[in-house]
């Protein structure tokens, strides 16, 4: 017997054609996913807004299932990790980031990476499968329940484990679902979604959906980018940057561009005015992130002279350069940091 779909992966126009093939109004299917996503049940027993026939039918033909919250983890800084099991056993984990009066979720889009970005413990681990609609936004819903955190939760980032874009539908889908009136209501204006550079999914995805976007950068020009970051010699700077270009962002809001520092590695003055000049013409802020070290990594944090003096370049080329702060890097829960593998090493 096949098993029967998760009801949490689909989208309201197709729960809407499944249910209009049992004779069903339109109208229903809201009905079923504000009882999903705002009412939060986990059984159709509980849909008692249901005729208790239908849903006895929905039963015969869903299930519904979300990731099980197995363990937090709370770093000196206040920031949690949250380590989730999937159905099939595999581990995916979630970050609350503390902020001045909310907090922001970083969520996973994969579980592993096959990006193989030589600075990334996710990327090292390899990958193991895309996740699904209801696996993305489980995340949420359930640190949104379970956490005391998660109702004061206002943004989301897409910034976990995986190459968001390389799971392009799934999270495309999450997207809607985690915005939509009857699905979690969030605002898209405060969803970030992140990408190592995948020039022709920023293309549609900037056609598609409304969210920030925010691009792994990490070095000044091709030939340091496609030995740092594979994907580059897919998908080199000039196209990447055409993509960029291409992206709509309403209002005053601007692209991020992330940039690890590594020292000795892209980390010089000279390096920030080669970015400088990378992005001019873009409506863009710079994230500044000091690589996080982890056991066994290749490369080392620069010292803070060295981080201040490439943050002061690009603020004098009249760029927003914001040097961000590593958080949770004691659970291994900063940028890059994310294995999965906290249930196997706590278990034991
Ligand atoms: N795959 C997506 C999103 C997940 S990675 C992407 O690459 O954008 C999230 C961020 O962590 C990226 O900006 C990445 O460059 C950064 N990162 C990866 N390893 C890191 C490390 N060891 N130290 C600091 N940042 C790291
Ligand atoms: Fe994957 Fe992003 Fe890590 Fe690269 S940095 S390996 S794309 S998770």
């Amino acid at each position: 017997m096949t098993e029967r779909p998760n009801i949490r992966d689909l989208s309201l126009e197709e729960i809407e054609s499944c249910i209009a093939t049992l004779g069903k109004e339109r109208y229903r299917a809201r009905q079923i996913l504000k009882c999903l996503y705002q009412g939060n049940a986990t059984s159709f027993a509980e849909m008692t807004t249901l005729a208790r026939e239908f849903r006895d039918r929905l039963e015969g033909l869903f299930r519904i299932a979300e990731p099980r919250l197995e363990r937090c983890l709370t770093a000196a800084d206040g920031t949690k990790k949250l380590l989730f099991a999937l159905e099939d056993g595999l581990t995916v984990e979630s970050v609350l980031i503390p902020g001045k009066n909310h907090w922001t979720a970083c969520i996973s889009t994969q579980a592993g990476c096959a990006m193989g970005c030589r600075f990334c413990l996710t990327g090292r681990g390899g990958f193991k499968r895309n996740l699904r609609p209801s696996e993305i936004v489980g995340q949420m819903t359930m640190l949104r329940r379970h956490t005391p955190e998660g109702p004061n939760t206002k943004n989301i980032v897409m910034m976990g484990m995986g190459e968001p874009l390389a799971n392009y539908d799934a999270v495309v889908q999450a997207i809607r679902l985690l915005t939509s009136d009857h699905g979690l209501g969030h605002s898209n204006r405060k969803i970030t979604v992140s990408t190592c550079g995948l020039a022709p999914q920023i293309v549609q995805l900037g056609k598609e959906i409304c969210v920030n976007l925010a691009i792994s950068l990490n070095a000044p020009d091709d030939k340091r980018r496609s030995e740092l970051m594979p994907i580059n010699r897919t998908y080199p700077l000039p196209e990447l940057l055409a993509a960029c270009h291409s992206y709509p962002m309403p209002g005053r809001r601007m692209l991020t561009f992330e940039y690890i520092l590594m020292a000795g590695i892209n980390d010089a003055p000279a390096d920030a005015e080669q970015v400088a000049r990378l992005l001019k013409g873009l409506h863009c802020k710079l994230n500044l992130i000091p690589f996080n070290e982890f056991p066994g990594s290749a490369f080392r944090t620069p010292a803070p002279e060295a981080i201040s003096a490439f943050q002061q370049v690009l603020l004098d080329r009249n760029y927003t350069a914001i040097l961000r702060a590593s958080h949770g890097r004691d659970i291994l829960a900063a940028c890059g940091q994310l294995s999965g593998a906290a249930a196997a090493t706590e278990k034991r």
